[in-house]
């Protein structure tokens, strides 16, 4: 056979995701990987789970083990209304479809939303996991610049103007605004107000995909975007991923009724439903409270891996670079002052025993070449310790 010719358009345009390709180099014994994306294993709360499944096998096999609605699971549904409501969001059960993960969310909003070529406006940097899902849709990607405050809300409007000029919006705006993977950062209060704001001017949605908003170690709340919305402007997206683990591959989207009608029927012939056994198993874990004293455990773990991490750059790259100081998720972003392409230093790096994910690889735009994200979610204190002094001799500080 000859396959060249069978395959779409639109999985010839894509490639490899780069981040994955890295990965590999990660499993290589004795490699530091400040690469990766996941959360750690040492938070996965596996007795809980064993009991919970346990527990709802017992109580209800008939109806776990079977097919089930296509919207979710009624009680897990009603935990995350509550939950949402808590949050500052104003939602009805027909408010929420459950997701076989966010980026199952991110997939069906774009199946939705998006014809090949529709414009989607992404920050830059942006989750390399969504901007692999927009192209698969044959989204054309315009990037705005990130801050320390998130989103610069001045080009956005720049360019909201002018495509109103010519008569075709985007489709959307795709925001991660707390604790941005990868740049750490979080969008201030007066921002999420502007962004609101310019939602309403110029009619146009909001994607808000939220998976860190739970992990915060340090600092004010700030709401979601979504509780600022009046005018059904925003879809959100929120996972268990980060709090509970990501292989249960349950996540949620809150968004106007219509749209998670369209998106109901998108998942259908998707995957039918998520897991009932896996909704089952994370409904029976929050309604028996667990997930509070989970989350204190969890936060005091990646806060103490936060604050090494933040000492450690200090210590090494004080002067030679900024970074960001996140305060919660998973990631710091820094840039080399000197412009060091962080794509070109990287084998260097391995040759060192230590990797990162080149700013480049979460750009639109390719820029950010002297950036990286460093993750330190899954190292030991000692080797975040290590990883950043074997960085700082390969820029040669
Ligand atoms: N969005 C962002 C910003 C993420 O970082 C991730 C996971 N790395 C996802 C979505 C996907 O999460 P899930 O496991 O819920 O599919």
């Amino acid at each position: 056979m000859n396959f060249e010719l069978l395959y779409s358009d639109r999985i010839k345009q894509l490639s490899p995701s780069p981040i994955r390709e890295l990965l590999k180099i990660a499993v290589k014994p004795g490699i530091i990987s400040l690469a990766g994306g996941n959360p750690s294993p040492d938070t996965f709360p596996v007795k809980e789970l064993k009991d919970c499944f346990l527990k709802v096998l017992e109580k209800d096999w008939k109806r776990i083990l079977q097919y089930s609605p296509t919207e979710g699971n009624t009680d897990l549904i009603e935990i995350i209304k509550q939950y949402s409501r808590n949050q500052g969001i104003n939602c009805e059960t027909e408010n929420i479809l459950i997701t076989s993960g966010s980026q199952q969310g991110m997939d069906l909003v774009c199946k939705v939303l998006l014809n090949p070529g529709d414009e989607v406006i992404v920050e830059l940097p942006s989750y390399p996991g969504s901007i692999h899902t927009l192209k698969s849709y044959q989204a054309k990607l315009t990037g705005v610049p990130v801050d320390q405050e998130g989103i610069d809300i001045d080009i956005l409007e720049d360019i909201l103007k002018d495509r109103q000029k010519t008569g075709i919006l985007p489709k959307f705006i795709y925001l991660i605004p707390t604790f941005q993977n990868p740049s750490g950062v979080t969008l201030t209060e007066t921002r999420r107000n502007s962004i609101i704001k310019l939602a309403e001017k110029y009619g146009i949605l909001i994607v808000e995909d939220d998976p860190y908003n739970a992990l915060r170690y340090d600092g004010e709340n700030i709401k979601p975007i979504k509780a600022l919305d009046r005018n059904e402007n925003v879809i959100y997206m929120s996972s268990f991923s980060k709090t509970f683990c990501p292989g249960v591959r349950v996540a949620w989207v809150v968004g106007p009724k219509d749209l998670i009608r369209k998106m109901v029927i998108g998942k259908q012939g998707a995957d039918l439903h998520t897991s009932s056994l896996n909704q089952a198993i994370v409904a029976e874990y929050c309604r028996n409270n667990l997930m509070e004293n989970h989350l204190k455990d969890i936060l005091s773990y990646y806060k103490e891996k936060r604050d090494i991490m933040l000492e450690s750059i200090e210590r090494h790259f004080k002067n030679v670079a900024t970074w960001t100081k996140p305060q919660g998720g998973f990631f710091v972003w820094m840039s080399l002052d000197k412009k060091e392409n962080t794509d070109e230093l990287f084998s260097k790096a391995v040759e060192k025993g230590v990797i990162y994910v080149p700013g480049s690889s979460f750009c639109v735009d390719g820029s950010n070449k002297n950036s990286m994200r460093l993750s330190f979610a899954t190292v030991s204190n000692e080797n975040i310790k290590k990883g950043i002094q074997l960085l700082s001799e390969i820029f040669s500080l």
